[in-house]
């Protein structure tokens, strides 16, 4: 099945907004074993959303179109696509019923122009929307499906896999054929290397598609199998997993839904372990992906940042000797920092990083993205350097990252520094 997308706004084609919905629905189509041959972004304008869905439906047999279903007059798909298949447009009752009743719990001051978002083209089967208040709609023309979502990237990233994959599936699909996928993240390679790795292994003959998905600093790798039965579905894709596993088995750190802090979190908690967390480099970016889990207060005490040299001694005990004779950026500080702050939050662990993230502060000795970690645990202090070539923002975000794998390794029982 091909599945196309149009995405509406003009915010999308002036620069001022990236198109993530394109992406987010190419993916998850992709996973499905569908193929999207075209993805087009239009203005807010008829004439641009006619054309571009007529093209769309050209080259596909279903299209998703998000954006412009909002209250506001530049808000003009649902108008567009009435006018493009010659529909009258209607008022639902119970959508605007439900509408009035969203605002009335929300406490929000009624206003006429927000009924446009009960208005739909006539013929329509609609969708709610759990998190949002304009509802979307499916429309059937010529035997193919066009489902029509807001663009609000968190109201597509629920509405598209709940509402709209079902309806795809059931109404294109023959009914024998089952979908099987797995995600597998890795950080620490390139896509380029991944790619080169894996060019030993036939996808074709174990019946398993292959896709990457990098979102620096994981790289993801899907694999999707479409058989009849799901019996053979998930035998295809075990087989696919274990040649993936075994060729990149040191770079991989989650699977599917699961995240690397929340697969930290789970290791810390099962342990009984607690950590406290000094940040230099990173401005309290882990701490920040910690406490994304919920739950975290069981384990983490606390996230220092620590970012002078005065907070590195009064809030860690980090020496004046040690600051001068080696400089902030080295290795001696980062243990101090990990024991430090393991110490002061009477912790099992003490995680810490200090670097150079840039553009500037480098030297010759200690260029831009040096970067040491170091993980204490009461008996012995790890660390580590490296040397990181990105930009400011990528340099945290690796770091980060690195530094929670460190953590997750050592409690996967293997040494910190391998
Ligand atoms: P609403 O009812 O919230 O107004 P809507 O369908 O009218 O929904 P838009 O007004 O087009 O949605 O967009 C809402 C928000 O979502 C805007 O901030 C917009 O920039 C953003 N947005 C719209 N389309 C995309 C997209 N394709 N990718 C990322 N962000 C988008
Ligand atoms: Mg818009």
């Amino acid at each position: 099945m091909k599945v196309g997308i149009v995405t509406i706004g003009n915010e999308l084609i002036s620069g001022k907004t990236q198109d993530t919905n394109s992406s987010f629905i190419a993916r998850l189509m992709t996973v499905q074993g569908w193929r999207v041959p075209v993805a087009i972004s239009v203005p807010d304008d008829e004439g641009a959303i006619r054309v571009a869905l007529s093209y769309c439906m050209s080259m596909s047999d279903a299209v998703v179109v998000t954006g412009g279903l909002g209250p506001t007059l530049d808000d003009i798909t649902t108008a567009a696509i009435a006018a493009a298949f010659g529909l009258t447009l209607y008022t639902d009752e119970s959508v605007l019923a439900n509408l009035k009743e969203r605002f009335k719990n929300f406490h929000l001051k009624w206003t006429d122009n927000n009924a446009k978002q009960a208005v739909f083209p006539e013929g329509v089967e609609t969708i709610e929307n759990p998190v949002g208040s304009a509802w979307g709609y499916f429309l059937k023309k010529d035997g193919k499906i066009i489902a029509v979502v807001p663009g609000v990237p968190s109201e597509v990233q629920r509405m598209v896999p709940e509402s709209v994959v079902p309806v795809f599936r059931r109404k294109l699909e023959t009914e024998t054929s089952y979908i099987e996928s797995r995600t597998i993240k890795l950080s620490g390679i390139t896509e380029a290397r991944i790619d080169q790795i894996l060019a030993a292994v036939n996808f074709g003959t174990l019946g398993v598609d292959i896709g990457f998905y990098p979102s620096f600093p994981e790289i993801q790798v899907v694999l999707t199998a479409r058989c009849a039965s799901e019996k053979e579905a998930k035998e295809r894709i075990k087989k696919a997993e274990i040649c993936v596993t075994e060729k990149l088995r040191q770079y991989i750190f989650a699977y599917d839904q699961d995240t690397l802090e929340g697969t930290v979190a789970k290791l810390l908690s099962e342990k009984k372990l607690t950590l406290a967390v000094a940040e230099s480099c990173t401005g309290g970016l882990i701490t920040d992906r910690l406490t994304d889990v919920p739950g975290s207060s069981v384990f983490l005490e606390r996230g220092v940042v620590a970012y002078s040299n005065e907070s590195k001694k009064d809030l860690l005990d980090v020496s004046e000797d040690v600051l001068r004779d080696y400089g902030a950026v080295s290795e001696q500080v980062a243990v101090l920092m990990a024991e430090g702050v393991r110490r002061r939050g009477g912790c099992d662990l003490g995680l810490a990083t200090t670097g150079i993230a840039g553009p500037t502060g480098g030297t010759d000795e200690k260029p831009v993205g040096t970067v040491f970690i170091a993980l204490a645990d009461g008996t012995r202090t790890h660390c580590r350097h490296f040397s990181f070539r990105w930009g400011r923002r990528r340099n945290k975000a690796i770091t980060s990252q690195t530094a929670l794998i460190m953590l997750k390794r050592y409690l996967e029982g293997e040494r910190a520094h391998e």
